[in-house]
């Protein structure tokens, strides 16, 4: 039993896929390393859920990872754009029991415990 929703079917799945990758290669280093970071807190979250029901047991609430990020804020000029990222910010990612995704949130310079759902 797989209480995590299916967001979308297969082809589209792959299609999502072939997309991500055309783009990679229009990325700067920085740009890859952070969605690099990203996608192993994702991955993490993922395996935990792929889990058989048998070998896991599920808090009421969902498990998060937290974790500190240096981000781009976007704006051009700002020291950011030139590889001078601003943080550390705290994140928290977990995954939405209803929604099946990954969510991730910004806590701020502090670690605050993220209130999900
Ligand atoms: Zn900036």
């Amino acid at each position: 039993m797989n209480p995590l929703p299916k967001t979308a079917g297969g082809a589209r799945r792959q299609q999502i896929v072939a997309r991500i990758k055309t783009t990679l290669p229009k990325l700067t280093a920085p740009e890859l390393r952070e969605l690099g970071k990203t996608l192993l807190a994702a991955l993490e979250v993922a395996e935990a859920s792929a889990t058989p029901a048998k070998d896991r047991t599920v808090d009421q609430k969902p498990s998060v990872v937290y974790r500190k990020e240096l981000v781009r804020c976007g704006k051009e000029g700002c020291k950011c754009s030139e590889g001078e990222l601003h943080g550390p910010y705290w994140y928290g990612y977990y995954r939405s029991p209803r929604s099946g995704r990954v969510v991730k949130k910004y806590l701020g310079k502090e670690k605050r415990e993220l209130r999900v759902r």
